[in-house]
């Protein structure tokens, strides 16, 4: 490591200098560049995916992979959509950026068509799924405040979920190791055990400005929400005067054979947040919500630079556009009930290994049984080398979120490559 002392040419004019290489020749760019120029927050695998086309990744070595992942849930039209990229490169032609002072067409046009297609009358655009949340969040504290209601400030959400890395919404995320040490958190915020509908009843009280929770919990393990626990919120917050915000930053775009997770529930929230897919790998968030709740905001109290920009507008509105078709999704349910039955062939292959499936459409999980507990992240490692990404969702469940438009062929490759990797762990 260099210390303060060491010398360090000024790179201000990297051209002019004879003495300072151009990087991007002198440098060949490997995993270990890795840990030496980026802020520890990641541990990546060693290889480098440099280029893809659907499902098929390639890495620095020209390797092929069958990506299961989407990168947690977010290509979900697979890699380099020609549709998409088609979007992306029309739009930049066109108009980039013009600032919150002036609005643009695509934004208006994706806002319409998400207003058009869900329970909600407003969209407030953003760049990731923590700020929608932090917009809700925000949004549902100022709208108690707004009836006057200054005792209204508690916020509930659930043990193991996950609503993003900004301070607020790590803390009303219920994973204890995401938040320490980063005290003082954000007060008033309650964490209740997810699906279970007495500790609901016990602290949803008038205190409450908002409810949130994943339908189906990603991070967490990819937990679905019980139809009861869901409905019962809705009834809680009801009777409280509390907003119900549904998460949907994972769960949402298709990924479980709706539109929208609360569709298949038919339970309808106050205010839905939207992310990772609406972009296809663009950053974009969205957080939609009623006319009625809309109204806590006026102009100034929230905003963003970026948020609901002509790029990421163009291609959120041609992804929502491919996307929201029925025979899209229900290609969605096809390709899942293939998979879930491809998974449990594995799973009476491997009992030793593979306890519960879960999950619904494409995000699905399989809890490892206790023999195998904490070893998640090593058999990711075991697929990758046979050819295939997948993910975890915590140190015991893997997780598997392939692109929506999936073929069974790839179903099976992948069911074969990930059997591979179940037999060398079974042996070693
Ligand atoms: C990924 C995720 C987030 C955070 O989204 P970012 O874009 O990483 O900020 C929030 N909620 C859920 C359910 C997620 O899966």
């Amino acid at each position: 490591m260099p210390s303060h002392t060491t010398f360090k040419p000024i790179m201000t004019s990297l051209a002019e200098s004879p003495t300072v290489p151009s990087f991007s020749r002198a440098v060949p760019i490997t995993r270990r560049t890795f840990d030496e120029v980026i802020v520890p927050t990641y541990a990546p695998s060693s290889i480098i995916p440099v280029r893809a086309k659907g499902l098929d990744v390639w890495d620095q070595e020209n390797r092929q992979y069958l990506d299961f992942g989407a990168g947690i849930a977010v290509t979900s039209l697979g890699h380099c959509h020609p549709e998409v990229v088609k979007a992306l490169q029309q739009q930049a032609e066109k108009l980039w950026h013009v600032s919150n002072g002036y609005t643009n067409e695509p934004v208006l046009q994706l806002a319409s068509a998400l207003v058009a297609t869900t329970f909600a009358d407003r969209a407030f655009f953003c760049n990731s799924g923590a700020e929608a949340n932090e917009a809700a969040l925000k949004m549902a504290r100022k709208y108690a405040d707004s009836f006057g209601h200054s005792h209204k400030k508690r916020i509930v959400s659930c043990v193991n979920a996950f609503h993003g890395r900004t301070l607020f919404t790590v803390s009303v995320g219920g994973q204890p190791k995401y938040t320490e040490g980063f005290g003082p958190l954000p007060p008033e915020l309650t964490h209740i055990e997810f699906n279970n509908i007495d500790a609901a009843r016990a602290v949803i009280d008038s205190g409450v400005c908002a409810v949130i929770v994943e339908p189906i919990q990603g991070e967490g393990g990819v937990t679905p929400a019980t139809p009861d626990y869901l409905r019962v919120l809705r009834e809680l917050c009801d009777q409280q005067g509390a907003l119900l915000i549904f998460d949907e930053v994972q769960c949402g775009m298709g990924r479980t054979g709706e539109l929208f997770a609360y569709m298949g529930y038919g339970v309808i929230p106050d205010v839905l947040t939207c992310a990772k897919a609406l972009g296809n790998g663009y950053p974009i968030g969205a957080m939609l919500t009623t006319d009625k709740v809309a109204a806590a905001f006026s102009v100034g109290t929230h905003g963003t630079t970026y948020g609901g920009n002509p790029l990421a507008a163009s291609v959120a509105l041609k992804v929502l556009n491919i996307i929201n078709s029925p025979h899209f999704l229900h290609r969605v349910q096809q390709a899942s009930d293939n998979f879930m039955v491809a998974l449990q062939g594995l799973q009476r292959e491997y009992p030793q290994i593979l306890g519960e499936l879960r999950g619904k459409g494409l995000l699905v999980g399989i809890e490892l049984t206790r023999a195998y507990k904490g070893r998640a992240k090593e058999i990711t490692r075991a697929a990758e080398e046979q050819g295939l990404m997948i993910l975890i969702a915590g140190p015991d469940v893997l997780r598997f979120a392939p692109a929506l438009i999936v073929s069974d062929e790839q179903i099976q490759e992948a069911a074969k490559r990930l059997g591979y990797a179940l037999a060398k762990i079974a042996k070693a």
